[in-house]
């Protein structure tokens, strides 16, 4: 059988928006409710994407690190996840300022990348439209997920991180 690809993950998003619980939701399929905000951590999951088993690291960042550390993380990943939580706007302005870090860092430009706006299930508390998303995510051309960590029933959390793979495979 072939070897399978390796792919390198990050998550990157204002501290507070769901990181680690997009993370453990994929990994587990379950919600945790807290998680340490200043931990750092990286996992190793294997998944059949596509009729291919994909071995992938996943980086799930603190969301309060320096410049030196956020540019060595994105030198480090080969496809990046970049998540604000639609019940706060600021977390959603951090979204572009993320990718104009990652495309100076990353060179060549069009870096593999999904945007996702997490805690859909907040309705009522909402903040940033599902349209804004979408627009946010055609300048930067790449695909956009409303997800919630906690009530993920269609799984699109699984789906943001197979189309990053795919998207990662593809280049
Ligand atoms: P991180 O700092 O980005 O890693 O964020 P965490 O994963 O630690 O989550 C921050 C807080 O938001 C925690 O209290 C979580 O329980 C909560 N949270 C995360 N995802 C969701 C979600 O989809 N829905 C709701 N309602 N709360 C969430
Ligand atoms: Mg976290």
């Amino acid at each position: 059988m072939a070897k399978s690809p390796e792919v390198k993950l990050a998550v990157f998003g204002r501290a507070g928006v769901g990181k680690s619980a997009l993370v453990v939701r994929f990994l587990t399929k379950r919600f945790i409710w807290e998680y340490d905000p200043t931990l750092e951590s990286t996992y190793r999951h294997q998944a059949n994407i596509d009729d291919e088993v994909v071995s992938m690291e996943i980086l799930d960042t603190a969301g309060q690190e320096d410049m030196l550390q956020k540019e060595g993380h994105m030198r480090w990943g080969d496809g990046f996840i970049i998540v604000y939580d639609i019940t706060d706007r600021g977390s959603f302005e951090d979204v572009a300022p993320l990718r104009g870090l990652l495309e100076e860092v990353k060179k060549p430009k069009n870096v593999p990348l999904v945007l996702v706006g997490n805690k859909a299930d907040l309705e009522h508390a909402r903040q940033v439209g599902t349209e804004e998303g979408e627009r946010l995510a055609a300048e930067m051309a790449c695909a956009f997920y409303e997800c919630s960590a906690c009530a993920d029933e269609g799984g699109c959390v699984a789906e943001a991180f197979y189309e990053l793979c795919r998207e990662v495979r593809r280049r």
